[in-house]
């Protein structure tokens, strides 16, 4: 396509990312724009030797401002936006006869391509729904622009993330959605993914003292989440969000207790399972992480042993939280401080009023406003993505 022509893959490069983003703010004509992912505030801090899983979302905000940042952002007020659509699809997907189940979540870049290059028989049923990243891109250069009276051509996107993978997802020929909305050629959604590490490297670099820093909040519009948006980070996460709001549109009620906590989908081990029955619908759901752990349900799939209705798969150990960005300590027991990084998201999303995607306000702005509905016309062209058969890639290789 044209968008691909002019979005070279120029991710690995010898020039650290951060480094293209500092010469972003350097440059006045630029509005730099950062959004960060639910994981990287539980472990940014370890970089600058606080405990693992220190929450540390309020000094990350303060450090991107003292860095440059134009604005600040939060990618889980995307999580939130991925939940409703994500939620609906799945009723969409159980009450129809001819889109495939499961449905699979498809908010890890290394999942999906694992699913296009080794089961591509699997690809209708990843969610179309994009990821946070993938949503927050093309909303902040078309919604937040306009609201903000901002030029998109001169946004710069960046995204600090936890994860490596992230880099080819951005950088996918799709991923140009504002750009084709706005008549705007080859302008891609989001421009530059920094890891937690980088950010670290890069705040080093320029002498910043963060544990020094003085807390401060995120720019509002695209800056609110949901507690359901918060514990996308951990590996269950994005499973539990989901069922909490596909309750609520089921049923029409408050969601209950033992939804607000689905213990069977937390946790450590590497394939969890439950069964649910949400308004006379059973729902079979599984929560894995790791691609030999998604092989085995996949290959039951297939022999016609299990069955399910959606199934969340992340790439790494213990979801976005163990991350291949995230600080590296190998002195250290890897799982534990992924526990702690886990229970650091747990923690904050029990603690908040606001933990249902739907019901955050700005979530309901942005459809009011914008997006109209889940699903709606506008939502599938800026917030719904297909995918590729690439098994091709493996007779080449
Ligand atoms: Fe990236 Fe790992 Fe999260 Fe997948 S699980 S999105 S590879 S950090």
């Amino acid at each position: 396509g044209q968008c691909a022509n002019v979005c070279p893959v120029d991710c690995i490069t010898e020039v650290p990312e951060w480094q293209k983003v500092q010469e972003a703010i350097d440059d006045k004509d630029s509005i730099v724009i950062f959004s960060t992912s639910p994981s990287v505030r539980v472990a940014l801090g370890e970089s600058f030797e606080m405990e693992p899983g220190s929450f540390v979302q309020d000094k990350m905000v303060a450090l991107l401002r003292a860095l440059g940042a134009d604005y600040v952002l939060d990618t889980n007020f995307s999580a939130d936006l991925t939940i409703m659509e994500e939620a609906n699809e799945l009723i969409r997907r159980i009450q129809s006869d001819n889109i495939p189940i499961p449905q699979l979540t498809s908010c890890c870049p290394a999942w999906v391509k694992f699913v296009e290059t080794f089961y591509p028989e699997f690809k209708e049923n990843l969610s179309t729904s994009k990821s946070p990243i993938g949503m927050q891109g093309p909303t902040i250069k078309t919604y937040f622009a306009k609201k903000q009276g901002l030029d998109p051509r001169r946004i710069v996107n960046v995204a600090v993330t936890p994860c490596t993978a992230k880099k080819f997802e951005i950088r996918r020929e799709e991923m140009c959605d504002a750009g084709k909305e706005l008549g705007i050629p080859g302008m891609r959604d989001m421009d530059y993914v920094i890891t937690t590490r980088e950010l670290a490297e890069w705040a080093k670099s320029r002498g910043i003292d963060f544990t020094g820093l003085k807390p401060e909040r995120y720019d509002s519009l695209m800056g609110e989440a949901s507690g359901a948006g918060v514990i996308f980070g951990n590996t269950g996460g994005v499973m539990e969000a989901a069922v909490r709001t596909a309750y609520a549109v089921l049923t029409g009620e408050p969601v209950p207790e033992n939804l607000l906590k689905l213990e069977a989908v937390r946790g450590m081990e590497g394939i969890r399972e439950a069964s649910l029955t949400i308004n006379g619908i059973k729902l079979d759901i599984a929560v894995v992480y790791g691609t030999a752990n998604a092989r085995i349900l996949l290959d039951k799939i297939k022999a016609g042993e299990k069955f399910y209705q959606f199934i969340e798969v992340m790439t790494c150990p213990g979801g976005c939280i163990g991350g291949g960005g995230q600080p590296k300590n190998i002195l250290a027991d890897g799982d534990e401080i992924r526990r702690k990084r886990i229970s650091g998201l747990y923690r904050k999303d029990e603690s908040m009023k606001l933990r249902l995607s739907h019901e955050n306000p700005e979530i309901t702005q942005v459809y009011d406003e914008f997006y109209e509905t889940s699903g709606s016309e506008k939502a599938e062209r800026m917030l719904h993505t297909a995918y590729i058969d690439r098994s091709g890639d493996l007779n080449q290789q």
